[in-house]
């Protein structure tokens, strides 16, 4: 296990140290195809393009692996 110290972390939660998280929303986005949240936990890959970061998952709800928006 290794800590790793977040630049300008601050004081709080100083004695809790809990895993780095990116700040984003705990979802990837929706479903282009039946509009269903899609949680982190279905993500498959993530990549950065010249456009920015993109990600492809598998809708929980219609099985298919979809770009979420
Ligand atoms: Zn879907």
């Amino acid at each position: 296990m290794y800590l790793r110290v977040l630049r300008g972390s601050g004081a709080r939660c100083s004695h809790t140290l809990s895993f780095p998280m990116p700040s984003q929303s705990p979802t990837l986005g929706d479903c282009p195809n039946c509009h269903t949240d899609i949680s982190r936990h279905s993500l498959l890959i993530e990549y950065d393009t010249t456009d920015g970061p993109a990600a492809y998952a598998e809708c929980p709800d219609c099985r298919d692996v979809v770009h979420p928006t």
